[in-house]
C-alpha cells in the first residue's frame, strides 16, 4: 500500500450522482454502472460496495478479472457484463458464475456453444453489432450466421442483450456518424426480432449519449464518466445545461487525492531548482517538497505548470515532476509546515483543483488522467 497520499471518495456524491441519474432516465431504463479501469481510477473495491449501496444492481466492467473483484466486493448478487475481454481460458469460469459477456465475433459465440454444451448449461450473451465503429461486433453477414447458431441448439443461450458502442457520441463532429448507427442498429435489430429472437436489453448509449441522444437509450444504458461526476465532455455538458433553469452542475465529484508537505526549504536568487535547468530562482523562494510524481500518476508534463493547494492557496510546480516527489513554490504562503495538507485534486477552503484543469494542462482527457490513478494509493470511503 503506497501511502505517500490519500484519495478519498465521497459516498454522499456517489448518491446524488446515481439519484440524478436515475431520474433523468426514468423508472423504465435499466442503469448499469460502467466500471473498467479499476472504477475510472477511484477502485472498484472501495467505490462498488457504495455504487451498491446507492441502489446499483448491474455492473459493466472490461475483463473477467474485473468481473471477478466486482462479485467478490458485492453483497446482492448484481448483474456483472463483461464487455470486452475473457480469455478463452477463463470463459467456463465465466458461464458458471452467471457472468454476462459481449460476444463479439463468430469464432467467440461458437466458442461459447461449445463450452455452455460441455457444461450443459446456457450462456447469457450480449450480442455485439458492429454498426460503424469498425472495432469490435458482427456485421450484417456475420449477425445472419450468428442467428442460425443460436437457433440450432438455443437452449445453450440465453440473449441477455442486443448491443453497439457509438463512435465519440460527446461531440457534435461525429453526430452524422452516429445518426447512421443509430439506423443501423434498428435494422439488425429488426432483424433478430424477426427471427423471434428477443434480446432482454437492447443497449447503446454511454454518459453522453444518454444525454445527447435520449432515444438511444433503449431499455439499458451503460454509465461510466458521469457517475463519478464528470460530464464527458464541455459540449455534452453545455448541451444539458442550456435547457435548465438553474445552471448549476448537477453532478458532484466523488475524488479528492491529498498528501503532505514531506519538507520546506529556503532558495536563494540565482540558483535552479531539481534536475537540470528546468526552473532558475528568479528571487529568493520558499519551497515545499511533496511526495508525489509520476509514479503514483502525476504526469510528467505537469512540470512546471502544474498547481497544488496548500493552506488555501494554490500554488505553482517549479521544475520537473520526479518519480517521486515534486517541487511546489510556496513562497507566498505564510506558515507552512512539514505535515500540512496539500490538495492535488480536490478541495481547500474556497479553492478546488479539477482533474479537468490537470488534463487540460497535460493534454490528458478526464479519462486518461483518472484511469491512470495507481490501485495502490490507499483510499478512504467518508
Ligand atoms: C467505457 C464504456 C462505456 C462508458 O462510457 P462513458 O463515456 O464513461 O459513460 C459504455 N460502453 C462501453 C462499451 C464502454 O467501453
Amino acid at each position: 500500500m503506497n501511502k505517500t497520499s490519500l484519495m478519498t471518495l465521497d459516498s454522499e456524491a456517489v448518491k446524488n450522482n446515481i439519484q440524478f441519474l436515475k431520474k433523468k432516465i426514468g423508472s423504465k431504463v435499466k442503469l448499469s454502472s460502467v466500471v473498467k479501469a479499476n472504477a475510472y481510477g477511484h477502485g472498484i473495491e472501495h467505490l462498488v460496495p457504495v455504487l451498491e449501496e446507492a441502489g446499483v444492481d448491474h455492473f459493466s466492467v472490461f475483463s473477467f478479472d474485473e468481473a471477478l473483484r466486482v462479485r467478490q466486493c458485492t453483497k446482492l448478487a448484481p448483474t456483472i457484463l463483461i464487455m470486452g475481454w475473457i480469455g478463452n481460458e477463463d470463459l467456463a469460469r465465466a458461464i458458471n458464475y452467471g457472468f454476462e459477456f459481449f460476444v463479439f465475433s463468430l469464432e467467440r459465440l461458437q466458442l461459447t456453444f461449445n463450452v455452455a454444451k460441455a457444461q450443459k448449461c446456457s450462456a447469457k450473451i450480449h450480442l455485439e453489432a458492429e454498426t460503424g465503429m469498425n472495432r469490435s461486433g458482427l456485421n450484417m453477414k456475420e449477425l445472419k450466421k450468428a442467428i442460425s447458431i443460436i437457433k440450432a441448439d438455443p437452449k445453450h443461450f440465453e440473449l441477455a442483450g442486443f448491443c453497439t458502442h457509438l463512435s465519440g457520441a460527446e461531440s457534435i463532429s461525429n453526430h452524422l456518424r452516429i445518426q447512421k448507427q443509430l439506423k443501423k442498429y434498428s435494422k439488425m435489430l429488426a432483424m433478430l426480432e424477426n427471427e423471434q429472437l428477443t434480446p432482454r436489453y437492447k443497449h447503446v448509449a454511454n454518459s453522453a449519449a444518454t444525454f445527447v441522444f435520449p432515444k438511444a437509450r433503449f431499455d439499458l444504458v451503460r454509465i461510466g464518466i458521469m457517475q463519478y461526476g464528470f460530464w464527458s465532455s464541455a459540449e455534452t455538458f453545455i448541451h444539458y445545461i442550456q435547457n435548465q433553469k438553474t445552471k448549476e452542475d448537477p453532478l458532484q465529484r466523488i475524488l479528492s487525492w491529498k498528501s503532505r508537505v514531506m519538507a520546506i526549504k529556503n532558495v536563494i536568487t540565482g540558483e535552479f531548482i531539481g534536475y537540470g535547468i528546468y526552473y532558475l530562482a528568479q528571487s529568493d523562494i520558499k519551497t515545499a517538497l511533496v511526495p508525489i510524481g509520476y509514479a503514483c500518476g502525476y504526469s510528467r508534463s505537469l512540470s512546471n505548470k502544474g498547481r497544488v493547494l496548500i493552506s488555501g492557496h494554490r500554488c505553482s510546480v517549479i521544475g520537473l515532476v520526479n518519480m517521486n516527489m515534486i517541487i511546489v513554490d510556496i513562497t507566498n504562503v505564510p506558515d507552512v509546515a512539514e505535515g500540512d495538507e496539500v490538495v492535488i485534486i480536490g478541495k481547500q477552503g474556497d479553492l478546488e483543483i479539477k482533474v479537468s484543469a490537470f488534463s487540460n494542462i497535460s493534454d490528458e482527457l478526464n479519462y486518461e488522467v483518472l484511469a491512470h490513478l495507481p490501485g495502490d494509493i490507499e483510499r478512504r470511503v467518508v
